[in-house]
C-alpha cells in the first residue's frame, strides 16, 4: 500500500473550494480509514487544518501527540466513565451525544453537542433539548453537529428533512458554530455548510457511500506482485472450488495478495488487476495470500512484475461496487494488513 499524504492535502484543498464560507475539518476516524492517522493528520496541520475528528478518546490522544497544542480534536463517540481523564490529559473535545454524556462530562471543559435529526445513531433527540439546555448548565457548546444519513443521494428527502430538524434545533444555542455536512453532504449544496464540514472519506479518494467524484485525487495504491505465469489449456479449473474454468487456452498470473491483506473476498470472479495499460480479470476465488489474474496476451506478465488493484486504474469506488460494499470498506479492510509506504509528505 503506497499511500500519497501530498494527495490528501489536495482532496482537502477540494473542500475549501467547495465550502469557501465554512472551516474544513479533517475526520481521521479509524487511522484515517487506515491510511495512517499520524502521517495524514501531520500533512493536514502543515497544509492548514486545525479541527480533527476521530471516533474515540485513544485514537485522538494519538493525534494529539502528533500534532502537539493547537490544532481542536473533536471525539465523536463522546466520553465514557473510563476515559473523561484522557480527554483532560491530551487536551480532547467531547461530542456529547446522549443527557447522560451531558452528565457525565460535567461541564469540565469545551465540548460539542451532536443533536440527531434523522439518522438515529448518536445524539440528542429532538424531544430531549429543552432538558439538555438545563444539563449543559448554560454553558454553549464549542460546536453543535448533526449527521446526514442520505447525503450521497442529493435529492433525498432525508436531506432537507435534517436540513431543516437541525436549523430548528441549533437556534437555541445561538452562540455554537455548526456542523452538518460530511464529504457527501458538503457537494449538496451551501445551505449544508454552516460554519463547518467534516469531511472524511472524501480526503481519501472517494466520492462517499455509492458516489464517485472524479474530481478528487488518488491517495491509495495497492499493488501487488506476481509470483508465477502458467499457460493452461481450455477446460481447466482455477483456484478454490474449481469456480471458473479456461474456455479456451489462456496464460494466468498467480499474484500474492489475498483477502488476509484486505483484498476483499467477495471480489471472486468480479474484480481486477492493472498491467500493461488494461483490466486483467480475476479467475475464481480470492485464497487467503493468492489471487489469480488473466493475462493472456499481456507481454508484461513475468514474475516479479507488480500488479495495481487500486489507484488510478482500478479507482477505489470501482472497487467497491464491484465487490458489493463501500469504499469505507475497502479502506479499512486494508488497515494494517498491508506494508504502508507514503509518498510526498
Ligand atoms: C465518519 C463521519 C464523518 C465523515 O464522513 P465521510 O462520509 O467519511 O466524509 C463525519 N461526521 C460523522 C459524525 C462521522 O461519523
Amino acid at each position: 500500500m503506497r499511500v500519497d499524504y501530498g494527495a490528501i492535502v489536495e482532496n482537502w484543498a477540494f473542500f475549501k473550494k467547495q465550502a469557501p464560507t465554512a472551516a474544513i475539518a479533517a475526520v481521521v476516524k479509524a487511522d484515517a480509514y487506515g491510511l495512517g492517522s499520524i502521517p495524514a493528520s501531520r500533512a493536514l496541520a502543515q497544509a492548514g487544518a486545525r479541527v480533527f475528528f476521530t471516533a474515540t478518546s485513544a485514537e485522538a490522544a494519538l493525534v494529539r501527540k502528533a500534532l502537539g497544542e493547537g490544532p481542536q480534536i473533536f471525539v465523536l463517540n463522546g466520553p465514557s466513565a473510563d476515559d473523561v481523564a484522557l480527554h483532560g490529559d491530551a487536551k480532547l473535545t467531547p461530542i456529547l451525544n446522549s443527557l447522560a454524556q451531558i452528565k457525565l462530562w460535567d461541564a469540565r471543559g469545551p465540548a460539542g453537542l451532536h443533536i440527531d435529526t434523522g439518522m438515529n445513531r448518536l445524539g440528542i433527540g429532538p424531544e430531549e433539548l429543552t432538558q439538555t439546555m438545563m444539563a449543559l448548565r448554560e454553558v454553549s457548546p464549542t460546536l453543535v453537529m448533526s449527521h446526514l444519513a442520505c447525503g450521497s443521494d442529493l435529492k433525498h428527502p432525508m436531506n432537507a428533512l435534517q436540513l431543516k430538524r437541525f436549523t430548528d434545533a441549533a437556534t437555541l444555542f445561538p452562540k455554537a458554530p455548526r456542523s452538518l455536512a460530511a464529504t457527501a453532504g458538503a457537494l449538496i449544496g451551501p445551505d449544508y455548510h454552516f460554519d463547518l464540514i467534516r469531511p472524511g472519506v472524501g480526503l481519501y479518494g472517494s466520492g462517499g457511500l455509492d458516489a464517485n467524484n472524479p474530481a478528487l485525487s488518488t491517495a491509495v495504491n495497492i499493488d501487488a506482485p506476481i509470483l508465477q505465469v502458467r499457460d493452461v489449456n481450455a477446460g481447466e479449473t482455477f483456484g478454490y472450488g474449481a469456480t471458473f474454468t479456461a474456455p479456451k487456452k489462456m496464460r494466468t498470473a498467480t499474484v500474492a495478495l489475498g483477502y488476509a491483506d484486505g483484498y476483499l473476498r467477495s471480489l471472486s470472479g468480479r474484480g481486477y488487476g492493472v498491467l500493461g495499460g488494461a483490466k486483467r480479470p480475476i479467475l475464481g476465488r480470492v485464497s487467503m495470500d493468492l489471487v489469480i489474474i488473466d493475462v493472456t496476451d499481456c507481454a508484461e506478465a513475468q514474475a516479479g512484475t507488480m500488479v495495481e488493484f487500486l489507484g488510478p486504474n482500478a479507482p477505489l469506488d470501482d472497487v467497491a461496487s464491484l465487490a458489493g460494499t463501500a469504499s469505507y470498506e475497502v479502506l479499512t479492510t486494508f488497515a494494517g494488513t498491508v506494508r504502508k509506504m507514503g509518498v510526498r509528505g
